[in-house]
């Protein structure tokens, strides 16, 4: 038995050597204690900036080397912003701090007995480690619908959703079929939360202002747009009267909103309904669901529902000391909110920003605050002068939700360039009903790497 772990443990380092060969973060080890946070999203960010000026070394870690703004990527996807509008490299937001490092890597697996986590550059050491990773599309287990469908939680998704997009149009003036012709003009999107709403609105509208004049020779009325969502309303999250307002919103702009529609499969032509009928479309926008990024070394008691990992009132995962996460990633709970806290951007600004606090008292021997979220109210835009808001009890609709969509994404964005950019593209779009980002760019072939 002692053999046999001893083995274990040696073949364990030996593979951890060879996976990290000639790699190395190179981050110095001083006499402070370091802190390693995993995401710069929401959470990570506002953490990082805040530990400013703390008593500890600062390890910020990415699989990107820019922060991007989720809440405006729909409309990246349908080019109506360029992607360096909602992004922001690290190395810019963090110039000049000191006892500060970021490091572009993948991060995989935690290692707690030697207080180490597992990255694409080599194993990193950590005194304090803060999961901020966010969440992955959740397909439910269907790889079908993993491998056919576009989903479009980032950067790159976005980009590779707006080429397609594009090319479909493109596609859809050569077809050799009608019923290919057809099906390049069908969009699917599976899921009516704000993503699905938002971006159906603004497929619409580009359908609406922007086909006609984009595509004389194509009949636009054969663009079709259908929103699928499962329960017996979209935004679910929201009052009724919201959910109610947003549907008219969408069938008016021309959009088909089917409720109580389950989709059972896709194999990249048919899509495939539950309730046994089938739909035959070149694109399938995936909006349905998320599960916490994983990581080995996490106990299965640990990982709750949706693949989000339990903390306690400090955001310390249970059985893991030292070991904290937040915002999307984390499960925690209070009596308001038995399924854990909402999966948006304020949960996650309002956990890092305290979290801060706490490594403050921490260092200053004094013990951790609870975390308790305050809510504000939610909002979803469907379009032009159409969106609905839910705000300390009050809910309306209309060109005046529309102006506080508006202003409180405007508001949220990093930079100042950003939100300069963010807002004349916005006027720009509403004057001229155009916008002159219709670009189909793919990567080169010549250098995949
Ligand atoms: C399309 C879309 C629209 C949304 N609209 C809204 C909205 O209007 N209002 C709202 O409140 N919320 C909205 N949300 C939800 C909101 O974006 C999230 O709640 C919020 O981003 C969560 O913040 P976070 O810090 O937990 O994670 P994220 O902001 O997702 O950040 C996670 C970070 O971790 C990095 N990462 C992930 N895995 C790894 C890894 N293995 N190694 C290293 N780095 C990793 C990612 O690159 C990312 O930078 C939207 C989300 C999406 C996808």
């Amino acid at each position: 038995m002692i053999r046999a772990l001893f083995l274990h443990s040696l073949l364990l380092i030996l593979y951890r050597l060879l996976c990290t060969k000639n790699m190395s973060s190179n981050i110095p080890k001083t006499e402070k204690k370091r802190i390693v946070i995993v995401g710069g999203g929401f959470g990570g960010l506002i953490l990082a900036e805040r530990l400013k000026k703390s008593p500890y070394q600062v390890v910020l870690i990415d699989k990107y080397n820019y922060h991007q703004f989720p809440p405006l990527l729909y409309q990246v996807s349908t080019s109506g912003l360029e992607p360096s509008a909602i992004t922001f490299p690290y190395r810019k937001i963090f110039q000049r701090r000191k006892d500060f490092y970021f490091r572009m890597a993948e991060v995989s697996g935690i290692n707690s007995d030697d207080k180490s986590i597992t990255t694409s550059i080599g194993e990193i050491s950590y005194d304090y480690l803060v999961l901020a990773a966010g969440t992955d599309s959740n397909y439910f287990g269907n790889d079908d619908l993993n491998k056919y469908t576009f989903p479009m939680k980032n950067i790159p998704e976005s980009l590779t959703l707006r080429n397609r997009l594009l090319q479909n149009l493109e596609n859809a003036l050569t077809a050799d079929s009608p019923a290919q012709k057809q099906s390049l003009l069908n969009i699917a999107i599976v899921g009516g939360g704000a993503t699905g709403v938002e971006i159906a609105g603004a497929i619409a509208e580009m359908k609406r202002y922007i086909l006609p004049k984009d595509y004389p020779d194509l009949n636009v009325q054969d663009v079709n747009i259908f929103l699928i969502e499962g329960s017996d309303r979209i935004l679910r999250s929201m009052s009724s009267e919201a959910s109610q307002k947003a549907q008219s919103f969408l069938e008016d702009m021309g959009v088909t909103v089917k409720l109580n529609t389950i989709v059972d499969d896709y194999d990249g032509k048919t899509l495939r309904l539950k309730n046994g009928s089938t739909w035959m479309t070149s694109t399938v926008i995936w909006c349905s669901g998320v599960k916490g990024v994983s990581f080995t070394g996490l106990a299965e008691e640990v990982v709750a529902r949706g693949g989000r990992v339990r903390v306690d009132q400090y955001n310390e995962i249970d059985s893991l000391s030292g070991v904290f996460a937040i915002g999307d990633i984390c499960f925690q709970q209070e009596l308001r909110y038995p399924n854990g806290y909402p999966q948006v951007a304020p949960v996650a600004i309002q956990q890092g920003k305290h979290l801060a606090k706490n490594f403050k008292r921490i260092a200053q021997g004094k013990p951790m605050l609870p975390f308790s979220y305050k809510d504000k109210g939610s909002m979803a835009t469907v379009g032009r002068n159409r969106a609905v808001v839910n705000l300390y009890g009050f809910n309306f609709g209309g060109l005046t939700a529309w102006i506080l969509w508006m202003t409180v994404h405007l508001m949220s964005i990093l930079g100042v360039k950003n939100k300069i950019i963010v807002l004349l593209n916005w006027i720009w779009n509403y004057f001229t009903y155009d916008q002159s980002l219709r670009l189909i760019i793919k990567p080169s072939s010549r250098h995949k790497k």
